[in-house]
């Protein structure tokens, strides 16, 4: 398992909501918390790992001894409050910076991994950061929220990306599009 960079289809895809979880699931789960660790990162969303279900995680502190960790399956986000704007990054785009407006608070309704719902309402960095994974499942990325401006400025390493993944591709590096969507099949089949 690894994070698929930008522009990775599967990056754009709608994830479907999961209906069974078993401990294949729960292994894969460890393994993106290892990932999201080693990058150093708050939170991840399974297509990031092209794993195409509906399910993100969250550890505020970025550190496997400190804070708490979160899985959250088939995540809701309702009741927008208030409007505060902040700089996000994103680990399928290390490096890349920029000011996102999202609102202040929202309600959370999910799953977690033993089944049992959650619902909380969230502000500050958790606030943030369930409202940027969640974009996620619905294959938004931060880039997409920004303004028109502030993204002239992050072009040239957008399109760096783009270029990488082209070449990347062209030397048979990474799968097509049709293999993508056929793995993509596989999941939806096994979970959703
Ligand atoms: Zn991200």
């Amino acid at each position: 398992m690894r994070i698929v960079p930008y522009p990775h289809p599967v990056l754009r895809h709608v994830s479907k909501p999961i209906k069974r979880f078993d401990a294949d699931l729960r292994e894969k789960i460890r393994q993106m918390f290892d990932l999201m660790y080693e990058a150093e990162g708050v939170g991840l969303a399974a297509n990031q790992v092209d794993l195409p279900l509906r399910l993100f995680i969250v550890n505020l502190k970025a550190d496997p001894k400190k804070g708490e960790e979160f899985v959250f399956l088939n995540p809701v986000i309702t009741r927008p409050k208030g409007n505060a704007e902040q700089e996000e990054g994103c680990l399928s785009l290390p490096g890349v910076r920029g000011k996102v407006k999202r609102p202040e608070k929202v309600l959370l309704t999910a799953y977690m991994s033993n089944g049992k719902e959650y619902e909380a309402e969230v502000d500050g960095l958790m606030a943030r950061v369930v409202q940027h994974e969640l974009d996620h499942l619905d294959g938004v990325l931060f880039p997409d929220r920004m303004s028109d401006t502030a993204k002239a400025d992050i072009a040239e390493e957008i399109e760096e990306f783009e270029f990488d993944f082209l070449s990347r591709r062209n030397s048979g590096e990474l799968p097509s599009d049709a293999e993508i969507a056929a793995q993509i099949a596989e999941w939806e089949t096994k979970y959703c």
